[in-house]
C-alpha cells in the first residue's frame, strides 16, 4: 500500500500513474493534507511508502518516506513564467528520479504515462526540431530510454509521410461499430456482446444504426471522407445477408469508392467464412484484420477465444483465396501462462502466413474484464512482458519486411511498454494513426462509438459519445443522433469559418 499525501489538488493523476508505473502490484491511494482515510483503507495494511507532494507559492516540495523514514528529498523551484505543463513536467522529474532511486528500476519510457507517447515526438518535429534535437528533448525532458525514445521518432516519422496527404480541416474518417463477438475473450473491455445470446437483437440493430450512418452521411456531403473502418467487436459476426446489408447502406451514404482506406476488421477466425469474404469483396474494402492473438492452443482454450489455431490458419488462408492483399494480424504479448517460448512459437507460425501488417499488443488487465474480476484464480499464473519479449516480435515483423508505423500505450500494461503496429511499405493503417494522433475528426456509429471532432489541428477535442448498451442504443437511437446534432452543426460551422 502506497499513500501519496497532497496539500491542494494539483496533477494527483500524473503522480498517481507514475508510481503505479514503477509499483504496478501495489494499491495506491490519493490523500490530502490533515484527511484520515476512509474506513475501506484504513482496514487494509499500512503504506510501507508514503510520498509527499506539498506546494508553495515558488516551489514545490517532494518527500518520499519509506517506513516512516525519509529516503529522497527535493525542492522544485519554479520560474515565475513556468506554465502548467513546464510545472508538471518538473514535478514527475523529479518523482521519477526519487523512485527510481527508491526502487532502482529505470522505465523505459521514463515518466511518460500518457497514451500517445509518438504524439509528443510528432509534435516536437511539425514545431521545426531535427531528430536529433526531439531526441535529445524527449530524453532530457521525459528520461525515456535511448530505444524507446528512436522508436517514438521513427514511428512520427513514417506517420508523418503516410499522412502527408490527408486533410485534416476538411477530411473526416468514419467508424461503425459491430458489438458482438462469437464468444467474449477474458482480457475483453470492449462493448461487445455474445452473438449467441443477442442473435435475435442484431437485426433491430442494424435498423439503428443505418438510420445513424444514414444522418451522417447526409451531413458530412460537404466534407471528404477519408478512412472507414469497421470494427467492434466482430463485423464478421454478422450473417452474409446483414453484413451485404450493412455494406450496401454504407455504399448508399459515403463516397466509399474514393476514400484512402476502407478496414473491416474480421478479427475472429471462428467468424469468417468464404460467404461472407465474397460479400465483402464485392465492396471496396481494402484492408482487413484476421487475428489470432496467440498460436498457442491452451492459451487460447484459457482465454475464452473457442476457435483452433487450425481456424486462424484456415481464415487467414480463405481471405487470401479470395483475393484480400492487405490482411493485419493483431497478437497479444503477456497472455496468462505464456512464456517468451511460447510467443517465439506464435511467431513462427504468423511469419509462416504471411501478413501484410501485424499489430503486436501488450496485455493490458483492465477494471471492466473477466481477468480482471477472477484475478484471484489465475494467481498462480505469470503474466510474462519483457523488452526481449518485445524485441523479438519487432525482428519476427522486420524478418516479414515490416517497420513501425504506429504505438500506443495503456493503462495496467504488461511489462509497463507499448502496442505497436508493424506494416510492410504501402499496407499501413491510416486509420490507425489517425486516431492516436487526433489530427482528424472521427464520426462513429454504433453502440458504445465515441464521435472526436478535432478542432484548431487537435489543440482542441471534443466527444460525443453512444450509449454502450445494445437495447438502449436501439431504442434512443434519435436521440444518439440529436447527441450528434450539435456537435456535428459547430464542426461544420467553424470549418467552413476558417475555410473562408
Ligand atoms: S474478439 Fe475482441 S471485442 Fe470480441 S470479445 Fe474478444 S477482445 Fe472483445
Amino acid at each position: 500500500m502506497i499513500d501519496i499525501v497532497f496539500n491542494k489538488k494539483e496533477f494527483e493523476y500524473d503522480a498517481y500513474t507514475l508510481i503505479k508505473a514503477f509499483y504496478p502490484q501495489e494499491e495506491v491511494s490519493i490523500l490530502y493534507e490533515g484527511e484520515e482515510k476512509t474506513e475501506t483503507f484504513q482496514e487494509k495494511e499500512e503504506a510501507f511508502l508514503v510520498v509527499k507532494i506539498t506546494y508553495n507559492k515558488e516551489d514545490t516540495r517532494l518527500e518520499i518516506l519509506k517506513n516512516k523514514e525519509t529516503v529522497f528529498e527535493e525542492t522544485i523551484f519554479l520560474a515565475s513564467d513556468d506554465e502548467r505543463k513546464e510545472r508538471k513536467n518538473k514535478l514527475k522529474q523529479a518523482l521519477y528520479r526519487g523512485l527510481s532511486k527508491e526502487t532502482k528500476k529505470v522505465l523505459p519510457w521514463g515518466d511518460l504515462t500518457g497514451i500517445r507517447p509518438t504524439k509528443i515526438a510528432m509534435g516536437l518535429i511539425e514545431s521545426g526540431m531535427s531528430n536529433v534535437e526531439t531526441a535529445e528533448f524527449m530524453r532530457n525532458t521525459y528520461y525515456t530510454s535511448n530505444e524507446k525514445t528512436a522508436l517514438a521518432i521513427t514511428i512520427a516519422n513514417r506517420e508523418r509521410a503516410l499522412l502527408a496527404d490527408i486533410d485534416y480541416k476538411n477530411g473526416y474518417s468514419l467508424y461503425v461499430g459491430i458489438p458482438f463477438c462469437p464468444s467474449i475473450c477474458l482480457y475483453c473491455s470492449f462493448s461487445s456482446y455474445p452473438l449467441a445470446k443477442w442473435r435475435d437483437k442484431v437485426d433491430a440493430y442494424l435498423d439503428a444504426l443505418c438510420k445513424e450512418l444514414t444522418y451522417i452521411g447526409e451531413t458530412m456531403k460537404v466534407r471528404t471522407l477519408d478512412t472507414i473502418y469497421i470494427g467492434g467487436g466482430t463485423p464478421t459476426t454478422l450473417e452474409p445477408e446483414q453484413l451485404e446489408r450493412l455494406l450496401s447502406h454504407i455504399e448508399c451514404c459515403f463516397p466509399t469508392r474514393e476514400v484512402k482506406e476502407y478496414t473491416i476488421e474480421a478479427g475472429r477466425p471462428d467468424s469468417i467464412t468464404r460467404e461472407k469474404l465474397e460479400v465483402i469483396r464485392k465492396y471496396p474494402v481494402t484492408r482487413i484484420s484476421v487475428n489470432p492473438q496467440t498460436m498457442n492452443q491452451a492459451t487460447l482454450d484459457l482465454i475464452g477465444r473457442r476457435h483452433t489455431v487450425e481456424d486462424t490458419r484456415h481464415a487467414f488462408a480463405l481471405a487470401r483465396e479470395c483475393g484480400f492483399d492487405n490482411i493485419n494480424m493483431d497478437l497479444i504479448v503477456g497472455l496468462p501462462g505464456e512464456c517468451a517460448k511460447d510467443v517465439q512459437k506464435t511467431l513462427e507460425e504468423v511469419k509462416k502466413m504471411e501478413p501484410d501488417s501485424l499489430t503486436v499488443h501488450s496485455l493490458a488487465i483492465k477494471r471492466a474484464t473477466r481477468l480482471h474480476l477472477f484475478q484471484d484464480r489465475y494467481q498462480e499464473m505469470s503474466f510474462e512482458n519483457n523488452q526481449e519479449i518485445m524485441d523479438m516480435a519487432m525482428n519476427c515483423a522486420r524478418e516479414c519486411g515490416m517497420g513501425p508505423y504506429y504505438l500506443y500505450r495503456q493503462k495496467n500494461m504488461s511489462g509497463n511498454l507499448e502496442n505497436v503496429g508493424y506494416a510492410k511499405e504501402d499496407k499501413a493503417g491510416i486509420y490507425n494513426i489517425l486516431i492516436m494522433e487526433e489530427k482528424q475528426s472521427i464520426i462513429a456509429a454504433g453502440a458504445g462509438a465515441s464521435t472526436k471532432f478535432v478542432f484548431e489541428d487537435g489543440a482542441r477535442i471534443e466527444r460525443a459519445e453512444n450509449v454502450k448498451d445494445v437495447t438502449n442504443y436501439i431504442s434512443r437511437i434519435d436521440e444518439m443522433i440529436e447527441r450528434k446534432r450539435s456537435g456535428l452543426k459547430k464542426y461544420l460551422e467553424i470549418g467552413s469559418a476558417q475555410d473562408e
